[in-house]
């Protein structure tokens, strides 16, 4: 299983903006100062060299992941704006240009999630046919109303591929390829789902938006039967700081201090944090999975590994 990460920003895209790239540059050119980077190995040995926030960008794109299986299946999470690069990619495969099954399991569709539908080439393509996964009974008719003429130029029938909608329950199996993938419900406004990808005994897990708190954990397990538990990689809803998860109380998302915490009790073993809000920074964003990482090790723990999540970003299981 291929997981890799086309936009990982919440509620909104956000690019990095004039001021923020050249204090970046600034930055950059002089740590630059003391470096040999005269030739392009050199160049590129100092670029890995850079803390988190120079060498990266976090991420202007929302939600969007993509899940591939051994066999070369390809799941997508969500349709924020990172759809766009992701179907840029695909449609360089020639599969995807005349005949492909691609399966779309959506968590909800506030803005951030469905945004990037319309500009996701393969969905043009007559003979691409397009599956939404959802357990929401109205899932066309959300997505035929984001291709309203008041909102987008072109009817999503008017989009040449075959779309077919399945309405699927909480806990039932799928099965794409040799993966197994299955849902729950969580809780944010609105109501939104995690999904779980099981494939040769190694599971990933997306949980992104959903406000966990203590007593929802205790209530989790019950109703749940330890869905959550034992996963190898678990990429969780952490857009506040512990102190904005406060102010923000019953917005319907996590502090990465949480999420720690969940990863910890479901004995996770690489922990992603995403979703992050749009008003924090790079910078910002570097010291949140900084103090991430201090919280999880208060409790004696090398377990879970901690990433912030980065366009880009790639991980196998
Ligand atoms: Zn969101
Ligand atoms: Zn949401």
């Amino acid at each position: 299983m291929l997981i890799e990460l086309w936009g990982v920003r919440g509620s909104l895209p956000t690019p990095l903006t004039t001021g923020e790239y050249r204090e970046k540059l600034k930055k950059v050119l002089s740590l630059a100062a003391k470096e040999d980077i005269s030739s392009d190995t050199g160049i590129e040995s100092f670029i890995n060299s850079l803390p988190l926030d120079l060498s990266n960008i976090f991420g202007g794109n929302t939600t969007c992941v993509s899940v591939t299986s051994d066999s070369g299946d390809i799941c997508i999470l969500d349709c924020g704006t990172g759809l766009r690069p992701l179907g840029d990619k695909l449609i360089k495969d020639e599969k995807f240009m005349k005949g492909a099954d691609i399966s779309f399991f959506i968590t909800h569709t506030h803005w951030d999630h469905i945004q990037g539908f319309p500009f996701f080439k393969p969905a043009w393509m007559p003979g691409n046919i397009i599956h939404f996964y959802s357990p929401v009974a109205d899932m066309q008719s959300r997505f035929e109303y984001q291709h309203d003429y008041r909102f987008f130029p072109r009817k999503l029938e008017e989009m040449g591929s075959q779309k077919n909608f399945i309405r699927i329950t909480p806990l039932q199996e799928i099965k794409i390829g040799n993966m197994t993938v299955d849902c729950i419900p969580l809780r944010h406004p609105g109501g939104s789902f995690a999904y779980r990808f099981r494939e040769n005994g190694k599971t990933f897990i997306f949980a992104t938006d959903a406000e966990f708190t203590g007593e929802y954990l205790e209530s989790l397990n019950v109703e749940n039967k330890h869905f959550f538990d034992n996963s190898e990689i678990l990429m969780i809803d952490s857009q506040y700081s512990l102190d904005d998860s406060f102010m923000k109380f019953d917005w319907g998302h996590t502090s990465y201090t949480m999420a720690v915490n969940c990863a910890l009790r479901w004995n996770v073993s690489k922990l992603i944090l995403t979703h992050h809000d749009p008003s924090y920074s790079d910078s910002q964003i570097a010291s949140n999975l900084f103090e991430a990482v201090e919280h999880r090790n208060v409790s004696n723990s090398d377990k879970p590994e901690i990433f912030t999540a980065t366009e880009g970003m790639q991980f196998e299981l």
